[in-house]
Parts: C-alpha cells; structure tokens; sequence
C-alpha cells in the first residue's frame, strides 16, 4: 500500500494502481475517476481506436489510430512518412485518449442528460521501437489486440515492410480512467414530470465476415472470426 498525496485529498491506493498526479486528478465528478490497473487495462483491452494529441509548432493536433496494450505499455504505429509518429518520436509529449460509450442517458430534464461511458487518458512521451526483436514482437501484440489469432495466421512481415513500418512504445505511467454507469439523477422535483426516463444501451456489434471477392482459393472461416467479440 502507497499513500498518494493529491491537491484535494489524500488516499490509500494499492501498489498496482497508478498514481493520481496534479494532471491526472479527475476534479469533475471525481469519484468517477479510477486508478486501478484492472480497470485502465480493462478500457484499453475493450477498445482498438485511441486519439492521439500532439502539438507541432503550437498548433494542436488530435489524430485518430489504432493500438496495442502488452503489460504497461502501448503500442502505436504506421507508415516511417507519418507526421504524428515522426513528430512523437522526437521525444514531443503526448496524450492519447481511449473511450467507449456504453448508453444515452435520458433524464427528465434537458440539463441532467448525460452518457454512460468508460474512458482512459495516457500522459506521457513515446520511445522509438528500434531493436528489431521487439518491432517484430509489438507488431504481434499490435494484432493480436484487434484480433487475437490473427498473426500466427498470416504472412509475417519482411524485413522491407518492417523497415517501412514506425512503431511507437508509449508506458503506462500517468494515466487516469474515468467511468458513468447507473440511470439517471434528476432533481427530486422533477421526478412527476410525464417524461421518459431512463437508459438506451448502445453497443458496438459484430457481424457477418464478407469474404474478399478477389480469392484464389477457399479457406474456412478462421474460428477467432467466428467468435471475435470484444
Ligand atoms: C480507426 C482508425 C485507425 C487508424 N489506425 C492507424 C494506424 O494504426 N496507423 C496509422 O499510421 N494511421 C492510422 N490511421 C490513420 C491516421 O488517422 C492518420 O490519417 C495517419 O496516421 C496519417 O497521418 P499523417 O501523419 O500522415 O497525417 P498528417 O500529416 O498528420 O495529417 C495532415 C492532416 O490531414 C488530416 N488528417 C490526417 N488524418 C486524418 C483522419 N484520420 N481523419 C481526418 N483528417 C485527418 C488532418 O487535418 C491533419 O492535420 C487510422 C485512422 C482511423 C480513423
């Protein structure tokens, strides 16, 4: 057990969480805030999709790409041509910010709406993967996060394609998770109002694999496709 020290209170975490620092204290709804490696690992295992933001001669940038979570660390990369994997690894710091919305909540007043989601805010700066041993091997945990089963399956990359491929390695080490679950509160006066209220879930579906029409042979659908969910 650690104590860690914030601005507005102090608090007993366990070792294995990451600890709240002056940039990662969630100050709204701050019991939403969570600190816990499950729960951060949980939201960065559930999703693919993280929006990375950069500043590049003052000008902010917030891209969109995907990633790769092995242990207390994520990995991101592209093509060696792409400004944002340039621009990181030139030591320019980061944030990268991962979100699931899991339902609409509808209050019965226009101002208690709100969203139930889990997100996940990263600080911190990325290191250039260069040792080819571990491009090849965060290159594996990059596929195998979007689709487990995937690289035993398919052509590894040659030495040109890794060549032509960035990868990026960014900790884990200032990181925040924040989460909304539960229905609606609304102002207790509100409570008679003749308004629907409640949750709509929303979820991202899987469905049917369209096969690649340009095939020159027929293999099975592979069972990690048939039974891919996340
Ligand atoms: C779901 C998803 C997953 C992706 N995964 C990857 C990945 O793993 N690796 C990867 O390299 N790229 C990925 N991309 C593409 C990524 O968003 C960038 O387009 C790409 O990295 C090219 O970056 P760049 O540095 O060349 O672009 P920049 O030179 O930074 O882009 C120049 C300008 O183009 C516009 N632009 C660039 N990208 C986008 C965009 N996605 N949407 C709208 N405008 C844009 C912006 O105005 C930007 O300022 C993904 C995109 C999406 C939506």
């Amino acid at each position: 057990m650690a104590l860690a020290q914030g601005p507005r209170h102090t608090k007993i975490v366990c070792m294995s969480d990451f600890t709240p620092t002056e940039r990662t204290q969630v100050r709204r709804l701050p019991k939403r805030g969570k600190y816990e490696r499950e729960t951060v690992f949980a939201i960065l295992d559930a999703g693919f999709v993280c929006h990375v933001g950069f500043s590049v001669d003052g000008q902010p940038y917030v891209i969109p790409t995907n990633y790769g979570r092995s242990g207390d660390t994520i990995y991101l990369h592209g093509s060696a041509a792409s400004r944002m994997l340039r621009t990181l690894s030139e030591g320019v710091r980061v944030s990268v910010t991962v979100t699931h919305v899991d339902g609409l909540v509808l209050a019965r007043s226009a101002f208690h709406h709100s969203v139930n989601y889990r997100s996940v805010v990263i600080l911190g700066t990325a290191r250039l993967v260069n040792d080819p041993a571990e491009k090849l091997e965060a290159l594996r945990v990059f596929t195998e996060h979007v689709m487990k089963g995937r690289w035993e399956d398919v052509r590894q990359p040659t030495e040109q394609e890794l060549k032509a491929t960035t990868v990026l390695a960014l900790p884990l080490e200032e990181v925040s998770a924040k989460v909304r679950t539960g229905g609606p509160v609304d102002d207790e006066a509100d409570y008679t109002l003749p308004v629907w209220a409640g949750v709509l879930p929303l979820e991202t579906t899987v469905k049917e694999p369209v096969r690649d029409p340009q095939r020159k042979n027929e293999p099975p659908l592979p069972n990690y496709l048939k039974n891919y969910s996340r």
